[in-house]
């Protein structure tokens, strides 16, 4: 039988099924800033489901530098970093980040996510491995996909398998392990110390995805490397500006050796226009304001300690988290969707997590803190999670019951 494309996309009928019984929970349009309270539907809900861990993305200094970048440079580049859309601001930025990393030299992409995809893609060939921790973000996996090199998983976080699955790949391929630095749903940290160690007695190098250990980490922000005083022991930090630091883009961090090979060879920055001014202009000023304020990371770790606290209290499991990324397992697709809905009619937002972002059986509710979160704010989202959370296993027993 012939197959048509147009017979497969219109065979998907999962979200509309899910919209049929009012429980589809994404692409909400907020209609105000991304604060601790955001604005859905006209009605205020507060925000437990933000990446933007030290609450900068409504910050008026960092609004003002946007401003003040795009009555300079205009509102785009027109071209990739390679050719005509490089500017003074991008290697400011850059020149920065390799500061704040403490590594030789650092090179902008317009997304995290093509960091990873044009890191991977370009770095490793055909006899070499790429090793990853199997709870690794997506764009990690992508990017292994666009590599001719062989990809081999370890289990999360178990350094044995690591090791293990080192100790079987030849002496003379090339081996550069690939690990997020806090892991972006269950919320826990890489064990750095051990993969350094695994990776030096393999001679492997390691690449630390810092999306969301940058700006909560480390002194000053400086990431998961810097938290460990690994950062001479890890060749490459990549990060985010969509997460703490306000923007969209992403960088690399690494010797100045291999960000020369990378700008001469990385598909994804040079077949892709580079950051906007504006763009970059928020970061330069999200940065100085992390750095002149740690007080907003202390308040987030409070805000973290306080909420993880609750959250034990109330008999949730909330796994190995050690950050502000708090997973509460529900451990139940039907349960989770329902309530994130009875949530977000109360007022909470919190995400959803399922397959194929965590293993099926891990479904959970990602809830992440911000540092401008109040107590009161977070005392009353975790008392209305207890209690919708009791409400839909009543109701699941009684469907049960029928
Ligand atoms: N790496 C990790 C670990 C992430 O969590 C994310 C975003 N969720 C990315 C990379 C991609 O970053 P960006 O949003 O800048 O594309």
């Amino acid at each position: 039988m012939r197959k048509k494309l147009h017979d497969k996309v219109n065979a998907y009928k999962a979200a509309d099924e899910a919209r049929r019984m009012g429980v589809y929970p994404y692409f909400r349009p907020i209609s105000s800033a991304q604060d601790t309270e955001v604005i859905i539907d006209n009605n205020r809900v507060l925000m437990f489901g933000s990446n933007s861990y030290l609450g900068l993305t409504n910050h008026p200094k960092i609004k003002e530098a946007a401003q003040a970048a795009i009555a300079k440079y205009g509102t785009g580049c027109a071209g990739s970093r390679f050719l005509n859309g490089t500017l003074d601001l991008h290697i400011e930025l850059e020149e920065k980040l390799a500061r704040f990393t403490g590594k030789e030299a650092a090179l902008i992409f317009s997304t995290g996510f093509q960091v990873n995809l044009g890191v991977l893609a370009t770095l490793t060939g055909r006899n070499d491995y790429l090793i990853l921790d199997e709870a690794d973000h997506a764009s990690i996996i992508d990017g292994t996909r666009l590599s001719f090199s062989k990809v081999i998983k370890y289990r999360h976080n178990d350094m044995a398998d690591l090791d293990a699955k080192l100790s079987k790949m030849p002496e003379e391929s090339i081996k550069l392990i690939a690990v997020d630095g806090v892991f972006s749903m269950e919320g826990d940290i890489a064990k750095l110390p051990e993969i350094v160690q695994i990776a030096e007695k393999h001679g492997a190098s390691i690449m630390v995805d810092d999306a969301h250990g940058l700006g909560v980490l480390g002194p000053k922000g400086a990431g998961t490397a810097a938290h460990f005083g690994l950062t001479d022991h890890v060749d490459m930090i990549s990060g985010t500006f969509s997460k703490s630091l306000a923007s969209l883009g992403g960088f690399v961090a690494a010797d100045r050796a291999t960000i020369e090979f990378l700008k001469h060879h990385a598909r994804a920055l040079i077949f892709s226009a580079s950051m906007t001014p504006a763009s970059v202009a928020s970061v330069i000023a999200a940065m100085d304001i992390m750095e002149n304020e740690p007080e907003r990371i202390k308040q987030l770790w409070d805000n973290t300690a306080h909420a993880s606290k609750l959250l034990k209290q109330a008999g949730f499991d909330t796994g190995h988290s050690e950050t502000p990324i708090i997973p509460i397992y529900i451990r139940n697709n039907e349960q989770t969707f329902l309530m994130t809905r009875i949530l977000q009619e109360q007022g909470i937002f919190v995400n959803p997590v399922v397959s194929p972002a965590v293993a099926p059986q891990d479904t959970l509710l990602r809830f992440s803190l911000m540092a401008t979160h109040t107590y009161e704010q977070i005392e009353e989202a975790v008392g209305k999670i207890s209690a919708v959370y009791k409400q839909v296993k009543a109701m699941s027993a009684e469907t049960q019951a029928i």
